[in-house]
């Protein structure tokens, strides 16, 4: 061959060992998506064989194939609940991308070690690591990206209770979830899912049924096992809490039935133990027992040991309501062993509630005392962040909702406005007819005046209603929070100004009723309206003309009583629990008592000035005492009356823990105690 020849021949080699590298790096790339594919029906199998596939993958494999490879096995490893090896793979992701200056892998890998910071328990982390994102994830203005991002956020939002902001983000993702050019059914039908918890959450069953069943036909579409089973469960809850017992075990029938064929062990567990759960609030314990069993072997055999404790709780409460209570006292103990081994105080304490009132259906009494005993000192350990966590949460939620009625009411406002301005130029044309009247006389004006007559009527009433939904709650009809800030706010520059006369101090008395949730969960949301509606129309009955009732929260009120002094603000506590709970309250065919417990001051507060001591930290040391009359019992209430040591020195004790305080002989406390007879501490079943 001549020196051409092999020039010739050198080239073509070239060419086609460049075509075989992009071949091969376009096969790379196809097995990863359809590994990535195959883990919607068999995660499993689908991380097997990409752990095989990572030592086929050279020291010469492009950059794009190593950051997709890298993102299909993390997101295996953490569906398969292998934490540590995910964290790895991210840590190697994140290297990876900041050396290739490549935003996409960046944001991928933060969001993914987000997600494992909220499935560890630590949701505002999350949260805050990928605000601190979003900037660089909007850069990328990638599909994929983004949806995965908001659906973290959302997520994370959700579980530390800030709805609106879930719900917002839930719907970014569900929109960036379309426009996912590789497996966008199934990203859209992960954001449908999140989107139905969000609803769930808040409340809004209709919405998040809706949201279930669009999914359940995706599903079903796309054939996600997984998903649809998922799916099938919350859907259960839902309808559980409307109080839909049979349509929410048939859901949970149809998700074990999917659980079963396609072999998911921890699907089963769940769909059986829910069933399990409707058969104990029915009281039908042989049911609940044969199930709670079936869910144990389940759950063991998926290695799912929060769910062994559930379910062997289960099975003990299920014999105890049968009579057997020593077997079942046993099974809930150790229960109760396997989740103190794993660290899971929430369901400790939840366990040992539900053990309390089992103790007390039995008759034993001393045990039950013992056993919310221990309960309290749980629940006090884990109140304080839970506390802090909701008030916050509540907070950010009504700030939302605030912000949009504010909107709703100034539109409305300014449509007045707009009719306002109509009237006046109909009222001017009316003065100039009036002269031309005196020339030509006329009924045709008369006509023209009442109209404007009728229209300022008119407007008079719209005016009317307007100031007085910006003041109530539209529920119970009592004073909104808002109210109570205006008539502060205004109190606050009487105070600047020296305006007020401060012989008599006024009272505040705040009041949240005792397990609503559970009386949510037995008679429904509605069930629990019509509770809310006839506690507060007791609460107006039990307070003089003068007093101010307000809705503080959901199932929280605010009585304000001007010119209260110590012994009237006690006897109105008086009054107040015995009013809620003395007669019990009807709601279709269940009648049942209802219980309140409440924390009480002066302010000004203990010869404090305003200016020390505002009114929103009287709030919230009215709050403290309320929450001590939740661990000592409920059904009753606590006054602080004044502070035995200096305010500076007081104040940090009482913001941490109001016990402390009162050990320490800083505050003097009064003790108000509900009507004796209404169950405090049970809940209703
Ligand atoms: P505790 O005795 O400790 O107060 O127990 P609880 O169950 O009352 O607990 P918590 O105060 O935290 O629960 C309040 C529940 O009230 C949670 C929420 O689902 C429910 N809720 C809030 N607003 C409304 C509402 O407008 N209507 C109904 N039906 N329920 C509401
Ligand atoms: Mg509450
Ligand atoms: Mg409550």
């Amino acid at each position: 061959m001549d020196k051409r020849g092999r020039w010739l021949v050198g080239v073509v080699a070239l060419l086609m060992g460049l075509q075989g590298r992009a071949l091969a790096q376009a096969d790379a790339m196809e097995r990863i998506d359809a590994l990535q594919s195959l883990a919607e029906k068999d995660n499993q199998q689908s991380l097997e064989q990409l752990l095989a596939l990572g030592p086929t993958l050279g020291p010469g494999t492009p950059y794009l194939v190593r950051r997709e490879y890298l993102n299909a096995l993390m997101t295996a490893q953490m569906d398969a609940a292998k934490l540590d090896a995910a964290q790895e793979t991210i840590a190697a992701l994140l290297k990876l991308a900041q050396v290739n200056k490549d935003d996409v892998g960046v944001v991928l890998a933060t969001t993914k070690s987000a997600s494992i910071m909220a499935q560890a328990g630590k949701p505002d982390a999350a949260i805050a690591q990928l605000g601190a994102m979003e900037a660089v994830a909007l850069r990328t203005a990638d599909a994929h990206v983004l949806w995965r991002f908001y659906f973290v956020l959302g997520s994370a939002q959700l579980t530390v209770g800030r709805f609106e902001v879930a719900l917002e983000n839930t719907l970014k993702s569900l929109q960036y979830a379309k426009e996912n050019p590789k497996r966008a059914q199934v990203a859209h039908l992960t954001s449908l899912n999140l989107l139905g918890n969000v609803y769930m959450a808040m409340t809004n069953w209709d919405k998040a049924l809706q949201v279930m069943e669009e999914g359940l036909v995706l599903a079903d579409a796309i054939g996600s096992t997984r998903l649809k089973g998922t799916i099938l469960l919350n859907r259960g809850a839902a309808f559980a809490s409307l109080g839909r017992a049979r349509d929410s075990v048939a859901s949970y029938e149809k998700a074990l039935k999917i659980g079963q064929e396609a072999g998911l062990v921890g699907l089963q567990g769940t769909a059986l133990n829910n069933m399990g759960d409707s058969y104990l609030i029915s009281k039908d314990y042989p049911k609940a027992e044969a199930l709670a069993r079936q869910a144990l072997v389940k759950f063991r055999e998926a290695g799912e040991w929060g769910g062994v404790a559930t379910a062997q709780s289960n099975i003990g409460f299920a014999l105890m309501g049968q009579g057997r209570i020593r077997e079942g006292d046993a099974e809930v103990r150790a229960a109760l062993r396997l989740s103190q081994e794993s660290g899971a105080k929430t369901d400790q304490e939840a366990i040992l509630g539900e053990l309390g009132r089992m103790y007390e259906q039995a008759g034993l009494y001393r045990d039950a005392v013992a056993t919310i005993r221990e309960q309290q000192k749980l629940s006090a350990q884990l109140f304080r962040a839970d506390r802090e966590q909701s008030v916050a949460a509540l907070q950010e939620q009504f700030d939302a909702v605030q912000r949009q009625k504010q909107i709703e009411l100034l539109a409305r406002a300014n449509s007045l406005k707009d009719a306002e301005i109509a009237n006046q130029r109909l009222q001017q044309v009316v003065t100039l007819l009036g002269v031309v009247v005196t020339v030509m006389g006329g009924v045709f004006v008369y006509l023209l005046y009442r109209r404007v007559r009728r229209t300022n009527e008119k407007l008079r009433e719209a005016n009317q209603q307007l100031q007085f939904h910006a003041v109530r709650d539209p529920l119970t009809g009592l004073f909104n929070r808002r109210s109570f800030f205006e008539l502060m706010s205004k109190r606050a520059v009487d105070a600047v100004a020296g305006r007020r006369e401060d012989d008599v101090p006024d009272g505040l008395l705040v009041l949240d009723i005792d397990h609503f949730k559970a009386i949510n969960d037995s008679l429904g949301h509605a069930g629990g309206d019509t509770v809310l509606v006839e506690v507060a129309k007791r609460l107006r009955a039990a307070v003089r003309d003068t007093d101010m009732v307000m809705r503080w929260g959901g199932e929280e009120f605010l009585i304000f009583s001007p010119k209260a002094n110590a012994e009237h603000l006690k006897n109105l506590a008086q009054r107040v629990l015995k009013v809620v709970a003395e007669t019990p309250i009807a709601v279709g065919d269940t009648v049942l008592t209802v219980t309140a417990t409440g924390g009480f001051l002066s302010l000004p507060f203990s010869d404090l000035s305003e200016t020390e001591c505002n009114w929103e930290k009287a709030m919230q040391i009215a709050d403290m005492a309320l929450y001590l009359g939740k661990v000592n019992g409920r059904n009753r209430a606590y006054g602080l009356n004044r502070l035995l040591a200096p305010f500076e020195q007081v104040m940090p004790v009482l913001e941490r823990d109001i016990s402390a305080a009162l050990k320490a002989g800083m505050v003097e406390l009064v003790e108000v105690q509900g009507p004796r007879g209404s169950p405090g501490n049970e809940a209703p079943h």
